[in-house]
């Protein structure tokens, strides 16, 4: 194994026939990874007390997550072995295999709009709200240096005030202002970030416009921080014509039923914010963002388009904000968070984006896929009849065939496997 983990190709046939230990030893070859992130993956376990209690409130416990790698991947050229915290059985799995049939293809292409992030200031009262719009507009240039005096440590990175947008928005509280200030946000998710920028704005505005300022908070509509990544497979490679467009009618169902899409931007989401939670990411301004953009036209829509190419593949693409980061939040502090991102060797916010969003697409494909074949019940059921086989009790090597005599029986129940454990440990010698 080491031989391939050194020739750094995410292709590791077999590696989830590996023990754990093995598992790592292989990531950490691959990744080269540090002596002490290389502990940290081994310890399986929870967090030091005292961090956990720094980072939130009435901390009383952790609850652990498993984490797994999905093998096969390639994104822009570069093989990666890709973390992914994730309760739910299939969704590693998943993305694994999707990756393998298209990595002969070349695997994901990917692009990013930047790294812009949206603070809005909310204003009431105004006595003239067209006015106070160009007022606020006038005043560009202040505006960036009240804002950029809020984070130096931002600027000297390249960061810093972008740009100034004022909507006027008619509600039934009455005419409202609001000022969205445009902040490159670099390798920082952001948040704490532009909110003090514009905790720090809103009282210049009120004075200036004669209005009163209430909400001043981020958006987490990150349309200016927009990903895409799209991948071919080749429909020799995914089982013929027929499954391609069997998954093309499965698309056009989500893109066009909002109950469809649902559950099919759902599925994209399990691969996407398990590898936001692996990395420390904040998983709900990711999750908010996806939605949001998904109904940006007014209907919500699938975050994935599909297309048959001209010489008759099957071409995905994805495309949504992603406010993710390399710094803040708790990125920097999470000591398994920092070892899981070791493993990716991202070099910016935008490198770590790419990747999540390509696993995005490679989930939405192995659910359309199995979904517009044999049904999603088949692959995921076996690997849950493996976690009824544990809840009724079974212990290592029960829990293999429990599980198995269950599917056999397609009786993947508790009342099953139970009767099943029963029936193994009277027949053991
Ligand atoms: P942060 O304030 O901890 O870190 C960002 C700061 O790090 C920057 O302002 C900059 O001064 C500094 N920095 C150092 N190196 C940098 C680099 N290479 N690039 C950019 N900045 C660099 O965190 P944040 O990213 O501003 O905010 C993220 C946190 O805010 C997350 O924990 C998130 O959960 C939380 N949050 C989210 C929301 C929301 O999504 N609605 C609201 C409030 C808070």
């Amino acid at each position: 194994m080491t031989d391939q983990a050194t020739s750094h190709t995410s292709r590791i046939p077999g590696f989830h026939k590996l023990p754990v230990e093995q598992r790592i030893d292989h990531v950490a070859a691959f990744a080269n990874l540090a002596e002490e992130h290389r502990r940290q993956l081994a310890l399986a376990s929870n967090i030091d007390t005292q961090l956990a209690d720094h980072m939130i409130e009435n901390m009383v416990t952790t609850i652990a997550i498993p984490v797994g790698i999905a093998t096969n991947m390639r994104v822009d050229g570069r093989d990666v072995l890709v973390p992914m915290a994730t309760e739910e059985s299939s969704v590693v799995a998943a993305v694994g295999n999707s990756a393998r049939q298209c990595y002969e293809a070349g695997g994901f292409t990917t692009s990013i709009s930047g790294t812009e992030m949206i603070a809005q200031i909310q204003l009431l009262g105004l006595p003239d709200p067209a006015r106070a719009r160009l007022i606020i507009l006038e005043r560009q240039s202040e505006i960036e240096r009240i804002c950029n005096a809020c984070d130096p440590m931002l600027v000297s990175l390249g960061g810093g005030f972008r740009d100034l947008e004022v909507r006027r928005v008619e509600t039934p509280s009455g005419e409202m202002l609001i000022t969205h200030i445009i902040v490159d946000t670099r390798d920082a998710m952001g948040a704490n970030a532009v909110n003090s920028m514009a905790e720090r704005l809103a009282p210049d505005l009120a004075a200036w416009t004669g209005g009163r300022a209430l909400l001043r908070i981020l958006s987490n509509l990150a349309d200016r921080r927009v990903v895409r990544a799209r991948a071919t497979w080749p429909s020799t490679a995914i089982g013929g014509d027929d499954v391609r467009d069997a998954m093309i009618a499965a698309y056009h169902f989500a893109d066009n039923d909002p109950y469809r899409a649902a559950t099919h931007n759902k599925g994209i989401m399990n691969g996407i914010s398990a590898v936001v939670l692996a990395t420390g990411n904040d998983t709900r301004a990711v999750e908010s963002g996806a939605h949001a953009f998904a109904a940006r036209t007014g209907r919500y829509r699938s975050l994935t388009s599909w297309e048959v190419t001209a010489s008759g593949d099957l071409a995905g693409t994805i495309e949504l904000p992603l406010a993710v980061g390399l710094v803040g939040g708790a990125v920097k502090i999470h000591p398994t968070a920092r070892a899981l991102l070791a493993i990716l060797q991202v070099k910016s916010a935008s490198d770590l984006a790419r990747i999540v969003a390509a696993v995005g697409l490679a989930q939405n494909f192995g659910a359309m896929k199995a979904l517009a074949t044999e049904g999603i019940q088949r692959g995921h059921m076996s690997l849950h009849a493996q976690n009824v086989a544990f809840a009724v009790g079974a212990v290592g090597d029960e829990v293999a065939e429990v599980a198995r005599r269950v599917v056999a029986q397609s009786a993947i129940n508790e009342e099953a496997a139970a009767v099943v454990l029963a029936e193994l440990r009277r027949a053991a010698p």
